[in-house]
């Protein structure tokens, strides 16, 4: 069963051919980063443009490269929410209208089960199992006991990680998008630079890291006022230090405690080296099978897309031609 799988949420348009939700057959991604660069973040107006302008050329490539027709296809697949409105929009739009046109399922995904799904497609999920959701706006810990179901067992009650690495990024004056900067980075450095751990409760799995940030930009403000020095390289190294701490130690306590099968990482952030290294050296120490996705898989695509819509596909959860673009949509959703 083939489904052609669109992604607009944010500044990546991108389309995929998946065959049974695990085998890439194409995977096309056109980033907007350097029309975002020059303001720092992404302006939701430019990537709805953009999205407009590529959508077309982009589903048209991956249909190519897949080498298929829409004959082939079983299913149209897309990124519902959340993200930018005007930008999911674009590509709900484009999955209803070739729906409709082709006669063909349609069915909406949720992006950060694409995120969690992305890991489908180079693994058989074992289930329970444990997601640890680190991107541009999540940052949450969330358990599955069979296909389709997500419950969030904790999440920031601030910034994502991925938020909190551009914010830092930007105080260090480097470029947009920051975070494989300050990865760049801390692997030169040393930290030597005492830094706050949120650990919060005891007990909790939820993150806070605009704690970790401001003491970041006012460790770099106290230096520059008294006239010290300050390595961008040990300041760097001592933030993903603190950020990996935390990240690592909740993850092994919820894998141990819910008694997963299995443990995987997903988000734009998991392309994180540093939090690659220290999740593989510590899930080594226990018997959970850690995986980790390939770096092409960790930020946006719609590879990840199609192989979360495939069980939605296999239980025909259809959504119908009222399916909206959602900025706000509930991962535990129950359809
Ligand atoms: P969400 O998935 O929550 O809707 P998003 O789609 O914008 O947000 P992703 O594309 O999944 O986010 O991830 C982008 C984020 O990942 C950015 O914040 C970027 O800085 C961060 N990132 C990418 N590579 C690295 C890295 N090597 N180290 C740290 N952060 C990274
Ligand atoms: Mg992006
Ligand atoms: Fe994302």
């Amino acid at each position: 069963k083939i489904i052609l799988a669109i992604e607009t949420s944010c500044d990546e348009t991108a389309a995929a051919v998946i065959k049974n939700g695990t085998e890439i057959l194409s995977n096309v991604v056109a980033s907007q980063i350097e029309s975002h660069k020059r303001f720092g973040g992404v302006v939701p107006e430019i990537a709805s443009r953009h999205h407009v302008e590529q959508i077309t050329i982009i589903i048209e490539e991956a249909m190519k490269e897949a080498n298929k027709t829409f004959e082939d296809l079983s299913a149209i697949a897309v990124t519902e929410g959340p993200g930018l409105v005007g930008a999911l929009l674009i590509g709900v739009n484009a999955a209803k209208a070739l729906a409709f046109s082709h006669d063909l399922p349609l069915i909406g995904v949720h992006h950060i089960a694409g995120h969690i799904y992305a890991n489908q497609l180079i693994t058989n999920f074992k289930f329970p199992l444990m997601t640890l959701v680190v991107s541009g706006g999540h940052t949450e810990l969330v358990y599955m006991k069979e296909h389709g179901n997500f419950e969030v067992i904790g999440e920031t009650r601030d910034d994502a990680v991925g938020e909190a690495y551009d914010k830092v990024a930007r105080t260090l004056s480097l470029p947009y998008p920051g975070g494989p900067h300050i990865d760049r980075l801390a692997a030169e450095g040393s930290p030597t630079i005492d830094l706050p751990r949120a650990w919060l409760e005891p007990d909790s799995y939820d993150f806070s890291f605009s704690g970790l940030k401001s003491a970041v930009i006012n460790t770099l403000h106290n230096a520059k006022q008294r006239g010290i020095e300050i390595s961008n390289e040990d300041l760097a190294a001592s933030f993903q230090e603190s950020v990996i701490e935390v990240l690592v130690e909740k993850s092994k306590r919820a894998a141990i405690e819910y008694r997963v099968e299995q443990f995987l990482l997903a988000g734009g952030v998991a392309a994180n080296k540093g939090l690659r290294k220290k999740l593989t050296e510590e899930f080594d120490q226990l018997a959970i099978e850690l995986i980790i996705p390939p770096l092409y898989l960790c930020t946006d695509n719609a590879a990840m897309i199609g192989a979360a819509a495939f069980n939605y596909l296999e239980k025909k959860q259809f959504a119908n031609y009222e399916l909206n673009g959602d900025p706000g949509l509930d991962l535990e959703r129950e359809y």
